[in-house]
C-alpha cells in the first residue's frame, strides 16, 4: 500500500526542519532525506530496492539515524522527486506527520507489557485530524516495553505501559527515567489525555517542546488520580542477537551509523540466503534481521562484518559518529571514516561509550550537532582538536590532515598511560588537563 507523495518545497531546504522526502534538508554534500516507512516490517526486495534508488538518486551514502531512521544522502532538487516516485514504484510509503516512535519488535516480542503500534497508529491519527502546529522535531514515543523497549530514548512525550497493558503512564520531556510524569491513565482514556498535552504544546507556540510544559499544572488539568513514580531508563542495546520468545533476532549496526548502498544491497542479498526472512529499522542506528535459525547466525554475523556492519554491542566505534567526509561530501577536508577506524586502532581508552567522540569534515557538524568530549574537525587550516564541544567551536589546536594519524596515536597513548584501573574515559578527560591533551595530540611532550 502507497500514500500518494507530496511535491517537493523548496522553500523546505533548510536545517532545524525534519527532512523528508517531501521536504529535504541542504547539507554539505547535497540533499539529505530522512525515510521511515509505515510497514515496520521490510524484506530483502525493499532493501535492496532502496539501496538501488539511493545510489541512483543520491550519492549512495545511506545511514541508520540514533532513532532508527534511514538518511538517504547526496540527493538534488531533480533527483528527490525521483527518488519519491521509485518509492512509490516499490511500495515503500514513507511515514508522513509527528514521528511517534514504537519498540521495534512491538506486538511480535511475548514479553511486552502491551503493543504500543496500536495506540500509536490511534495517536498519529488523533494528531493529523486535529491540524495543529507543532514543533517540527518533535518526538514522541510509546513504549509498550519488552526486551528491546525504548526506555532510554529521549521524547517530547512518552506513553510507557503499565498495570499489564490496561493503563499508560503519560509523561513529558525525557526518557523513560528523566521525563516528569503527569498521570497513569486507562487505556481507553489515554489518547484523549495526550491529546490535551499535544493541544498544550500547541499553543505554547510552534518551537514548543515537551520539556517546557508544567506536568504538574497538567496534572491537575486533566484530573490525574495518581502520581507516577520515577521510572528506571535501562534498555538493552538492539545490536547482537535477542531471544525473543521461540525466536533469535540478530541486530546489526553499519560501522559508524553509515554504509554504501552496495554494501547493504549485498546484506540484504547474503542475509537471505542465510534464512533472514524480515527486516526491521530500529534506534542506535540498528538494522533487525528476523528468520535466522540457529544455524544460520553464525554466517550472518560473519557476512555482516565481511560487508562493513557491527554485530556485537561492544564494537568500540560505537561511541563514534562520523559525516560523510571526503568519500561523500565535497565540503570535507578528510577521509572521516579512515580517522575514525585510527581511534578505534589507538585511541580505544576513550571509546569505552562512556563519552561521545565526533569527527567531522567540516565544521558544520552534520553527523553530530550536540557537543562531543573530543571532536576532530576538518578546517581550511587543517584538522582541529576540539575538546567538548562542538564541530563549529574553536579547536584548542589545529594539525595538517597528514599528521592526523600519529597524533591520534600519542593521544591514545598519553591517556592510556595516565588511565586508573577501571577508570572510564569520561573520569579520565574530565581530570586531566585540557593542555596535557593537547600537548599530546600535538607531540609537544
Ligand atoms: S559536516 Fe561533513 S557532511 Fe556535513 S557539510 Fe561538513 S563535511 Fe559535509
Amino acid at each position: 500500500m502507497t500514500a500518494p507523495l507530496a511535491r517537493t518545497e523548496p522553500n523546505a531546504l533548510r536545517r532545524g526542519s525534519c527532512p523528508s522526502v517531501a521536504t529535504p534538508m541542504q547539507t554539505g554534500d547535497g540533499l539529505l532525506v530522512r525515510l521511515r516507512p509505515v510497514a515496520p516490517a521490510l524484506s530483502a526486495r525493499d532493501l535492496v530496492a532502496i539501496a538501488t534508488l539511493a545510489r541512483e538518486h543520491g550519492n549512495g551514502l545511506i545511514e541508520i539515524t540514533a532513532r532508527g531512521n534511514l538518511q538517504l544522502r547526496g540527493l538534488t532538487e531533480a533527483s528527490v522527486p525521483r527518488l519519491a516516485a521509485g518509492l512509490e514504484a516499490a511500495g515503500i510509503a514513507p511515514q508522513t506527520g509527528v514521528a511517534i516512535e514504537t519498540p521495534p519488535l512491538a506486538g511480535i516480542d511475548p514479553s511486552e507489557t502491551a503493543n504500543a503500534a496500536p495506540l500509536a497508529d490511534a495517536l498519529r491519527r488523533a494528531i493529523a485530524e486535529a491540524s495543529l502546529v507543532l514543533a517540527p522535531k518533535l518526538a514522541i514515543v510509546v513504549d509498550g516495553g519488552g526486551v528491546l523497549c525504548l526506555a532510554d530514548m529521549v521524547a517530547d512525550i512518552r506513553l510507557d505501559a503499565a498495570a499489564e497493558g490496561t493503563a499508560w503512564r503519560l509523561s513529558v520531556g525525557g526518557d523513560r527515567a528523566t521525563a516528569n510524569g503527569i498521570g497513569l491513565f486507562p487505556a481507553g482514556d489515554v489518547i484523549d489525555r495526550t491529546m490535551a498535552v499535544v493541544a498544550a504544546l500547541a499553543a505554547n507556540g510552534p518551537a514548543a517542546r515537551g520539556r517546557d510544559l508544567d506536568a504538574r499544572m497538567l496534572a491537575a488539568r486533566l484530573d490525574a488520580a495518581v502520581a507516577p513514580e520515577r521510572l528506571s531508563a535501562s534498555a538493552r542495546h538492539p545490536i547482537g542477537s535477542h531471544s525473543i520468545g521461540t525466536e533469535t533476532v540478530l541486530g546489526l549496526a553499519p560501522a559508524y551509523g553509515q554504509m554504501h548502498a552496495d554494501r547493504l544491497a549485498a546484506l540484504a542479498h547474503a542475509l537471505e540466503a542465510c534464512g533472514a526472512t524480515e527486516y526491521r529499522l530500529a534506534p542506535h542506528r540498528t538494522l533487525l534481521a528476523r528468520g535466522l535459525e540457529e544455524r544460520g547466525l553464525a554466517e550472518a554475523k560473519r557476512v555482516a562484518e565481511r560487508e562493513g556492519f557491527w554485530s556485537a554491542d561492544d564494537a568500540p566505534g560505537r561511541s563514534i559518529s562520523i559525516c560523510a567526509g571526503a568519500a561523500g561530501c565535497a565540503s570535507a577536508a578528510f577521509d572521516t571514516r579512515a580517522a575514525a577506524d585510527a581511534l578505534v586502532a589507538h585511541a580505544g581508552v576513550l571509546l569505552d561509550g562512556s563519552v561521545d567522540l565526533h569527527v567531522s569534515g567540516c565544521p558544520k557538524g552534520c553527523a553530530h550537532p550536540a557537543k562531543a568530549a573530543v571532536t576532530l574537525c576538518g578546517t581550511a587550516a587543517g584538522i582541529g582538536l576540539v575538546l567538548d564541544g562542538r564541530a563549529g567551536d574553536p579547536p584548542a589546536t589545529l594539525l595538517p590532515a597528514d599528521t592526523l594519524k600519529p597524533a591520534i596515536e600519542r593521544l591514545g597513548s598519553f591517556l592510556l598511560s595516565g588511565r586508573r584501573e577501571k577508570e572510564t574515559a569520561q573520569s579520565l578527560l574530565e581530570r586531566t588537563a585540557p593542555a596535557a591533551l593537547v600537548s599530546a595530540f600535538q607531540g609537544q611532550q
